[in-house]
């Protein structure tokens, strides 16, 4: 007899789903987190697409601290002066379902951690796992600060970097293109002020994204997003290209801050956090074995994240996949078989949820940004000469438009543009 039904490695957004629907469902669990209190070490950019929580919890921005909601969504193409920006305002993004939030994953987590616990968990902090135990290739519990505590299931919520799975072999060593790295500093600045530069009403906000100059010309960008009384403002980039490169990231940020486009975005305000964290970017192809005798992996321990470039998602992946954990742990505690071949539910509700079908869709879309250096380095150049060719008066140009595009067109090749276009489309 097992001491819990499952034991969960990690106080993020895929461990606290998990352990709210078990605890709901009368299941006897014990979610492990090695910050003093769940979100303590947690990071995101960020924004929390609220579909998948709100399946779950419905109406839970009423009761969540969530900072602003997203009615607002501008991308940037940047070059090291000058920034080509579409801005997107529209009711549509706020529409139940497809509604956005901004959050700060020390006090949302912490509430997630407490819905868990009401609903019956046991949430232990500060505590590491160690290791899992194992018998015959069955993994039957954890080993943290010493203590042995057995389960029927172990899920791996622990995060991108999950040395958990790669000791029990779920996993490789993350390949360094595959995985990014990001900076952030959260700034605060009033919410009059806020509300002011980013054009937006009392409880509403804006989420921004920078190609080109944030991340030095390489795979990567920068990102912010408005919180209720600060901005989060930070900057992406792949961890291969910043072995290689000669900038470093808080170099990047530093930068990236001070464009002549961000600089007034932020002016006066008082930074009041600083963090870094891993980010899963190289989609299915990193993905470990989801799921062994005694064992399921969730969130960014799964590799379940995609950048696209225009929006950023993993956290709305963490608690999708942490709702599949959840069926699979109650279906297997219901059969009293915790084998692999039972865990195989796991899978299937991954496959018929949001989760595979859109990881699958963007399958090709790492291979493409990491082999298509000009949108990063070519392209934001091309979009800023041809607005200089557009809005720049000077009395001695006479060209027709078309011969003024053709010159910013050239920058990159035309070809190049129609192959990269097709390329992109393809990938998405
Ligand atoms: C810079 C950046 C920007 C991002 N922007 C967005 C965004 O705008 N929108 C979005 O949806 N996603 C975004 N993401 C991705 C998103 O933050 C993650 O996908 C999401 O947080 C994953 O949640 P998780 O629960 O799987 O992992 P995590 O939140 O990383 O939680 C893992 C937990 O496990 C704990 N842990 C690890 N090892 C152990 C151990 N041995 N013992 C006990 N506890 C352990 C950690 O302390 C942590 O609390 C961003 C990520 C980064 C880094």
């Amino acid at each position: 007899m097992s001491d819990f039904d499952a034991i969960i490695v990690g106080g993020g957004l895929a461990g606290l789903t998990t352990a709210y629907l078990l605890a709901k469902a009368d299941a006897e669990v014990l979610l492990i987190e090695r910050g003093n209190f769940a979100g303590a070490k947690n990071m995101t950019g960020g924004r929390l697409y609220s579909h998948s929580l709100e399946k779950i919890i419905p109406g839970f921005a009423g009761e969540a601290p969530v900072e602003r909601r997203i009615i607002r969504e501008k991308i940037s193409l940047m070059t090291d002066d000058s920034s080509v920006t579409v801005d997107y305002y529209s009711p549509g993004l706020t529409l139940p379902g497809q509604d956005s939030y901004s959050v700060l994953r020390a006090d949302f987590d912490q509430w997630l951690a407490g819905k868990a616990e009401d609903a019956g968990a046991q949430i232990v902090t500060g505590i590491k796992v160690d290791d899992v135990l194992r018998e015959n290739g069955q993994v039957f519990g954890i080993i943290a600060g010493g203590d042995e505590m057995t389960a029927g299931v172990t899920v791996l919520a622990d995060g991108v970097n999950s040395l958990l799975a790669q000791k029990i072999g779920l996993r490789a060593e993350l390949p360094p293109h595959q995985v990014a790295v990001g900076v952030k500093e959260v700034i605060e600045l009033p919410a009059g002020v806020i509300e002011d530069r980013f054009q937006c009403p009392s409880g509403e906000g804006s989420a921004w994204l920078f190609a080109g100059q944030p991340s030095g010309g390489k795979v990567g960008g920068g990102f912010l997003y408005t919180n209720k009384e600060s901005v989060s403002l930070g900057v992406v980039c792949t961890l291969s290209d910043l072995i290689t490169g000669a900038a470093t990231l808080p170099r990047l940020l530093e930068n990236f801050k001070n464009h002549p486009s961000v600089a007034p975005l932020v002016v006066g305000g008082k930074m009041i956090e600083y963090s870094g964290h891993l980010v899963p970017e190289g989609g299915l192809d990193m993905a470990p074995r989801l799921f062994d005798a005694g064992v399921l992996t969730t969130g960014d321990a799964a590799g379940f994240c995609i950048n696209l470039g225009y929006t950023v998602r993993g956290m709305d992946f963490a608690v999708g996949s942490g709702e599949c954990a959840a069926q699979a742990i109650l279906a297997a505690k219901q059969a009293g078989d915790f084998s692999a071949e039972t865990l195989g539910c796991y899978k299937t509700a991954l496959d018929e949820s949001f989760i595979m079908k859109e990881m699958n869709m963007y399958r090709k879309f790492p291979h493409f940004m990491e082999n298509t250096p000009r949108i990063f380095a070519g392209y934001p150049e091309m979009a800023s000469d041809l607005m200089n060719q557009l809005f720049v008066v000077n009395g001695r140009d006479q060209r027709h438009l078309y011969q003024k595009a053709g010159r910013s067109l050239k920058t990159v090749g035309a070809l190049n543009l129609t192959l990269d276009a097709l390329k992109g489309v393809r990938a998405l």
